[in-house]
């Protein structure tokens, strides 16, 4: 297997892209040739960048931009992956796809087609994967916020809501080791990745010992952290900080300020549709909710106080920060989270479902 068609393979697995239906293409040559190899081979050397294009295996795609309607030209997720990755998310039309997808590449890096395929462009394959996991999550959760807040629209809506099922089963509560060595923090980024509560470009996760905090790294995939993490000062801020997550001031602020010796932070979907929704009225009483940009100061003194008294705390829009004595016991306010908010939201979307 070629290393384009691994990223393909990875892709697939992930539930980004359909398998075997996606066009990728590089300015130097096309690769995976399928549907709109000409489209994305030609674009691939106007753009100079990497550009992949293929249908969503989520039918999401499609109800977004019907629901939207014809003519639409952009979506606005309000997630915080979302806003900080690609602000809005440009419709094309499929009949003129080659001009109107260059257009758009001009001022975003990835597009929806009106058929319900997804485009996106980048410097790297790497960074057409990160595009796909944000474009994926955005549409999901999008699609869960306009479900319960608007109902269903669309005379198939319903029917193919069958497709979200094998999505929607409650993650199985899992056990990790009690330790807070560099192994354990490898492990646990693996469960939240394994788990759905994140995907593996997404979230981060740390452990503090005595006056040091082990995080992981800016940009690391959550489920290898075995080589990707770093050490800093619980007090002190230096250059190191700059190789560590995003988050690192939240980390800081929760460990400088509670007894917490691990924090665990995802992006999970029906946690973010729910904290996002007008009409969800279950939202559990013992996690705060907090709003406060990604990556602030701000968010880091929020999340601590109301950490002090809660074992997780919710960043409205963006996800859920669990802090413990255990990673198993910051994982498993994460699952509480995710599964009661499935649940509620499931319920409330066959609910407004006509009959
Ligand atoms: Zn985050």
């Amino acid at each position: 297997m070629n290393r384009f068609a691994e990223h393909l393979h990875r892709w697939h697995t992930s539930g980004y892209i359909q398998q075997g239906t996606c066009t990728l293409a590089t300015p130097d040559s096309l690769c995976i040739p399928r549907i709109h190899n000409k489209t994305a081979a030609s674009l691939a050397k106007s753009v100079g960048q990497t550009i992949v294009i293929g249908p969503s295996p989520l039918p999401m795609a499609g109800f977004l931009v019907r629901r939207a309607g014809a003519s639409t030209q952009s979506l606005r997720p309000r997630d915080s992956e979302t806003q900080v990755f690609l602000e809005d998310i440009p419709v094309v039309d499929a009949n003129d796809l080659e001009a109107q997808l260059k257009r758009a590449f001009s001022y975003r890096q990835a597009a929806l087609l009106n058929t319900g395929e997804l485009a996106v462009c980048g410097p790297t394959i790497d960074r057409c994967g990160l595009l796909l996991a944000c474009l994926h999550h955005a549409l999901f959760v999008t699609y869960l916020v306009e479900r319960l807040d608007q109902g269903a629209k669309l005379p198939d809506e319903n029917a193919q809501l069958k497709s979200l099922i094998p999505l929607a089963k409650p993650i199985p509560f899992s056990t990790l080791p009690d330790d807070t060595f560099p192994s354990s923090l490898d492990r646990a980024g693996k469960a939240l990745v394994n788990l759905g509560l994140v995907d593996s470009v997404f979230g981060n996760a740390s452990y503090r010992q005595n006056d040091q905090i082990r995080i992981s790294r800016t940009g690391a995939p959550l489920d290898d952290l075995e080589k990707s993490t770093v050490e800093v000062s619980l007090h002190t801020a230096s250059n190191t900080d700059k190789k560590a997550s995003s988050e690192l001031p939240a980390h800081r602020a929760i460990y400088q300020q509670t007894a917490a010796r691990v924090i665990l932070h995802g992006h999970p979907r029906f946690s973010i549709a729910a904290s996002l929704s007008n009409s969800f009225n279950t939202w559990p009483e013992d996690v705060p909710s907090i709003e406060a940009a990604p990556g602030s100061q701000e968010l880091g003194e929020r999340l601590a106080k109301a950490l002090q008294a809660a074992p997780v705390a919710m960043a409205d829009g963006h996800g859920p920060f669990a802090a413990g004595k255990t990673f198993g016991e910051a994982l498993h306010h994460l699952i509480r989270l995710e599964n009661h908010c499935r649940q509620q939201i499931l319920e409330k979307i066959e609910l407004s479902v006509p009959r």
